[in-house]
């Protein structure tokens, strides 16, 4: 048994380097690991963002898709760079690729919290599940019955 403290030494000192080496490094991934920990799974609200002293969360998705939104205001982080970047330069942004303007919450609890105007609900007797937020009617029901009153009110 020749293999004892002296190849055991010589084994542990690049080990040794190498740990040393991580801790210099590791100072600079303090923060991003600290992220990481913190949030394995983002905040999907403002108010969950703000708890945690967040600056962003993923929201409900914009016009275009984007699902990151500052924690202080609600805005989509994507589109108020791009807003900011088309006022700037002067170029206008393109619209939307699928333009569905009103944005859908997952929930009611989300659609109140985000003012979202309308969210997914349960199954209408239409079989619709989007409902409004604020009358927690079924979106279809209430615009066909909208579309059936007689719009014009002819005065004759
Ligand atoms: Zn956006
Ligand atoms: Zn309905």
């Amino acid at each position: 048994m020749s293999a004892t403290p002296e190849s055991l030494g010589t084994a542990r000192s690049p080990l040794e380097r190498a740990r040393k080496n991580a801790r210099i490094l590791g100072k600079h991934n303090v923060v991003s690991q600290a992220g990481i920990k913190s949030g394995p799974q983002p905040p999907t609200t403002r108010a969950e963002a703000r708890a945690a002293g967040l600056k962003f969360y993923f929201g409900v998705a914009c016009a275009y898709g984007h699902h990151r939104r500052y924690a202080t205001n609600g805005m989509c982080v994507a589109c108020s760079a791009a807003h900011a970047a088309a006022r700037r330069t002067g170029v206008r942004r393109p619209p939307p690729p699928t333009a569905p303007p009103e944005p859908i919450a997952p929930d009611l609890l989300t659609g109140r919290v985000e003012g979202v105007i309308k969210y997914v609900g349960r199954p209408h007797t239409c079989g619709c599940t989007v409902r409004y937020v604020r009358s927690l009617k079924c979106v279809q029901c209430e615009h066909a019955r909208r579309t059936a009153r007689t719009p014009r009110q002819s005065s004759e």
